[in-house]
């Protein structure tokens, strides 16, 4: 079973056309994609309605779960609530917010923004987070992501660590922007035992999860 929420494609600073990068996703083997370029109101629109065209076409030819999404990406903390109802109006069935990923400038507060707005699914890359964060997440059921990218990924400890404490639910996302960052099974799992988890909450964070997410995005579409 493999599942990825958080991918780019030449829409924002990937590389692949949407339609494309699903495909490979389904020739690696994956169960379900999420498409969330990078957004906020400025491209909003047209990446929205490009990424749906795809999800739908490889949906009706191909055996994958294809979700249109956003990345809401380095915008003030305080406009986040707006911009992810916005994006689910657009089409978006999947919000992702980028984090305070300790290798970018993200603007203070992001972290707190996105988990204090129940329109957020994913919270990618939060960078060290506190329990008390975590315990937002686990409130509101936004997902924690442990990142398969380089230098995101260098908080995944943290991440694990406090939404163990406060019984948050993490996933494993590649953060894909070129065609080998996307995950095989072994490399998730790579990732999962990486930031310290149990065989028990690795199943968790890379098959139940991810499939409880996949319900309330199907709940989400009807
Ligand atoms: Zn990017
Ligand atoms: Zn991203």
């Amino acid at each position: 079973m493999l599942f990825d929420f958080h991918t780019h494609t030449f829409l924002s600073d990937g590389v692949l056309l949407p339609i494309e990068l699903i495909r490979r996703a389904v020739a690696g083997g994956y169960n379900a994609i999420g498409v969330t370029d990078h957004a906020s109101y400025s491209t909003m629109g047209y990446v929205i309605d490009a990424v749906v065209a795809d999800c739908k076409l490889a949906e009706k030819y191909w055996d994958i779960r294809a979700i249109p999404g956003v990345e809401i990406t380095h915008v003030p903390p305080e406009v986040i609530p707006a911009m992810a109802k916005e994006a689910r109006w657009r089409g978006a069935q999947l919000i992702v917010c980028h984090g305070e990923t300790p290798v970018e400038p993200v603007p203070p507060g992001t972290v707190l923004a996105a988990l204090q707005c129940s329109d957020i699914d994913v919270l990618a890359h939060p960078g060290p987070i506190t329990v008390e964060l975590a315990s937002l997440a686990a409130s509101r059921g936004i997902f924690l992501e442990l990142s398969a990218r380089r230098g995101h990924s260098l908080a995944n400890g943290s991440v694990a660590a406090a939404a163990r404490q406060a019984g948050a639910l993490c996933l494993v996302n590649s953060d894909t922007h070129e065609p080998g960052d996307l995950l095989t099974e072994d490399f998730a799992r790579g990732v999962a035992a990486g930031a310290g988890l149990s065989p028990e909450e690795m199943e968790a964070v890379l098959v139940t999860n991810p499939q409880r997410l996949l319900e309330k995005i199907a709940a989400g579409r009807s």
